[in-house]
């Protein structure tokens, strides 16, 4: 019996055609791309379904939260695994989430495409095989969410949109990715643990505000955030997690008010926590009430920290959270 498919498309260029009005928009649904690749008959019994239909910078984190309840709802029924389509400019949100919030051992895999549905190479067809095999395979299991481009697998944790044109626009530039959709079937050459699930069912992350730090930056920003209305906010500092010295009291000032993670915002690596000892360095802000990120980026920091934040954590468990990404 062929593994049965949940196949949820939100939108994205993978979807896309050419709009009157100029431009290509979404336009295909879930079914439509589902049976312009006739090969997917043989990888999965498929059920389609278009929760949406947009471009993925207008997906919400509502609509994420839905999307992992469906499938957990899916997966609930004995759907063995689901494949998340969607717009790449939000992808490594969008996968993050998920992790964060579909449970059990059963893949989700996100894909997209970079190029339109009708360009000549359109990189949608091919990715959207790649992902329904990775989602139906044996050795997928317990990874959680996956994305899969270009036939790279990427752990959601990792994964990064680097390029704004090249169909080879992912990459996990602190390890690489998981492994290679290599004649039809995943091969991995690393696996990860999975981290703490947070109920999809305890709604939406609260919000958070995401600030980078800028050389010569006088700090109004920072200082307004507070008053802002925001249940947190997470600074990508520079280098392993640094601000000028001026701005150390007044973000001190806001982790009083807020919980505030400090991440980087160098493309990748963690955030030190002991090694610079000058003011706006890494021990200064921690010292000040900062939570370090890990190796998280600030998108995905945030996302964690909105999710923590539906209850009302104390310091020690928001530590706790982003610890296990150290
Ligand atoms: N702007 C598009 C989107 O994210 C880009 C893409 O899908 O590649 O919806």
């Amino acid at each position: 019996m062929k593994p049965r498919l949940l196949v949820l498309s939100l939108g994205g260029t993978i979807t896309m055609l050419p709009s009157d009005a100029g431009g290509i928009t979404p336009t295909l649904g879930a079914a439509e791309l589902v049976s312009s690749v006739p090969a997917l008959a043989e990888v999965a019994e498929i059920e389609a379904a278009s929760p949406f239909r947009v471009a993925s910078p207008s997906l919400t984190l509502d609509n994420l939260v839905d999307v992992a309840a469906r499938i957990e709802a899916a997966f609930a029924t004995g759907i063995d695994g689901a494949v998340v389509i969607q717009g790449t400019d939000t992808i490594e949100e969008s996968a993050f989430l998920l992790d964060l919030l579909v449970a059990g051992d059963k893949p989700v895999v996100v894909t997209g495409a970079m190029r339109g549905a009708d360009a000549p190479g359109a990189d949608g067809p091919a990715n959207l095989l790649a992902a329904a095999r990775v989602a139906v395979a044996p050795a997928s299991r317990g990874l959680g969410t996956l994305v899969v481009l270009n036939y790279d697998i990427h752990a959601a944790r990792f994964v990064q949109k680097s390029h704004t044109v090249l169909p080879s626009a992912f990459l996990s530039p602190l390890m690489g990715p998981l492994g290679t959709v290599i004649e039809g079937r995943p091969r991995y050459y690393a696996r990860i643990t999975r981290q703490p699930c947070l109920a999809a069912t305890a709604g939406p992350p609260r919000p958070v505000a995401l600030l980078r730090a800028a050389m010569g930056d006088d700090t109004r920003l920072m200082a307004a955030v507070a008053d802002l209305g925001y249940a947190g906010a997470v600074i990508e500092g520079m280098g392993a997690g640094h601000v000028h010295a001026d701005a150390a009291p007044v973000l001190g000032a806001m982790a009083r008010r807020i919980p505030v993670v400090l991440a980087s915002r160098v493309m990748t690596g963690p955030v030190f926590t002991e090694t610079y000892g000058y003011a706006g360095a890494e021990i200064d802000l921690i010292g000040r009430g900062l939570v370090p990120a890990g190796y998280l980026s600030g998108l995905k920091a945030r996302l964690l920290l909105g999710l923590l934040l539906r209850d009302s954590p104390d310091r020690g468990v928001i530590a706790d959270a982003f610890s296990c990404y150290g």
